[in-house]
């Protein structure tokens, strides 16, 4: 068998999913086997949305493999990598049976469809050191084994603890629940990180799959575009297990525009701006009464700890700067993510927890 999908449940092997009338992969000129309109809405003159889409777009997908690095056979597209979370526990995982690891503080959507599912979560806290959030990697192999888990999920960078794993220990790791359970690289961020890849070892490690968005660094959070990248027999099934037409036209229209030559050194450009704000906010976190901690960050965020996070966190609502409060999350009872704004913002964060003079700010055009 492939080791990549004797991870899948064992029902869903050989399920076929549902066979759309897409899938029929049918040639001809007059299509009358989907019950769509013959005539396209008044809102639509170009007559771009009156047929469904393709399911797995390949222009989208050749884009978005030559992106990160693949082949097109190993990556799915979806509706963000949400879906991607949520199709890796429904095709492992038996519904009251298995179990997934994660690593608190971290990403709630894993948890969030481990629940939806009746999958029990394993969770082994990341270890705060000084030089920040730390995964325990000997442990999560543990207790993976213990809970004879399905899924193990890493973010790398974390969300929200900022911190990039090693590939060395990620590649051990993977070795040593080869055939037990797939290890699932969650590189929302990595785009920021400037470092490589877990898609680096995918070659090597059939148990590894990597998530990747076009919603952070590729600035496109409402087109709800993210991949899932592994070996092309898990791909197949989960695209089985995903709705029939996932990804909406005008989306995946915008998104492959964005992905084209044209549009790169602007995203470059966008990325090196946020990693050197983040680096000035850290500093100027670090500097600022009341500020305890300043994480370290390899993403477009800043986790921190303060000695009055509400009095911090009412200052800078105050002024209509919202930002993500951490205190619910275990072991983060004082701290606030911050994520990296534009130089005017961030310096309107550090002004205002300085407790020094504020501009006032133009608002923002739409809410986080
Ligand atoms: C933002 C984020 C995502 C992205 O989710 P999409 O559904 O692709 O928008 C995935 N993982 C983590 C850790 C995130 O913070």
């Amino acid at each position: 068998m492939n080791p990549s999908i004797d991870l899948v449940r064992a029902d869903l092997r050989d399920f076929a999913g549902y066979r759309s009338a897409r899938s029929e992969q049918l040639d001809g000129r007059v299509w009358l086997n989907a019950n769509e309109s013959p005539w396209s809405n008044l809102a639509d003159p170009d007559e771009s949305l009156r047929r469904y889409p393709e399911p797995q777009p390949p222009a989208l997908r050749a884009a978005l493999a030559g992106l990160y690095g693949c082949e097109p056979a190993q990556l799915l597209a979806g509706r963000g990598s949400d879906e991607g979370i949520d199709l890796l526990v429904r095709a492992t995982c038996r519904p009251g049976a298995d179990a997934i690891v994660v690593t608190p503080p971290t990403f709630g959507m894993y948890a969030v469809a481990a629940r939806l599912h009746g999958t029990r979560v394993v969770e082994v806290p990341l270890i705060d050191r000084e030089s920040g959030f730390e995964c325990d990697f000997g442990t999560v192999a543990t207790a993976a084994l213990a809970s004879a888990a399905r899924l193990v999920f890493l973010c790398s960078p974390g969300n929200p603890s900022g911190t990039l794993l090693p590939l060395d220990r990620i590649s051990r790791l993977s070795r040593e629940l080869e055939g037990r359970a797939l290890m699932v690289v969650d590189e929302a961020y990595i785009e920021y990180a400037d470092a490589p890849s877990a898609v680096s070892l995918l070659a090597t490690h059939a148990n590894i799959v990597v998530l990747r968005t076009l919603s952070k660094a590729h600035a496109l959070a409402a087109a709800r575009i993210g991949s899932v990248i592994a070996d092309p027999a898990l791909i197949a099934v989960l695209q089985r297990c995903q709705a029939p037409y996932p990804l909406a036209a005008p989306c995946v229209e915008r998104a492959t525009r964005a992905l084209a030559p044209a549009c790169r050194a602007a995203t470059q450009a966008r990325i090196a701006n946020v990693r050197n704000e983040r680096e000035l906010l850290i500093a100027g976190l670090r500097a600022a009464p009341g500020v305890m901690r300043a994480y370290p960050s390899r993403a477009n965020f800043v986790l921190a700890r303060f000695a009055a996070p509400q009095a911090a966190f009412e200052r800078l609502l105050a002024q209509g700067i919202v930002v993500r409060d951490m205190r619910a999350a275990a072991g983060l009872g004082n701290a606030l993510r911050i994520t990296i704004g534009t130089p005017e913002q961030n310096a309107a964060v550090i002004g205002l927890l300085g407790e020094t003079a504020m501009a006032a700010l133009p608002p923002d055009t739409v809410q986080a």
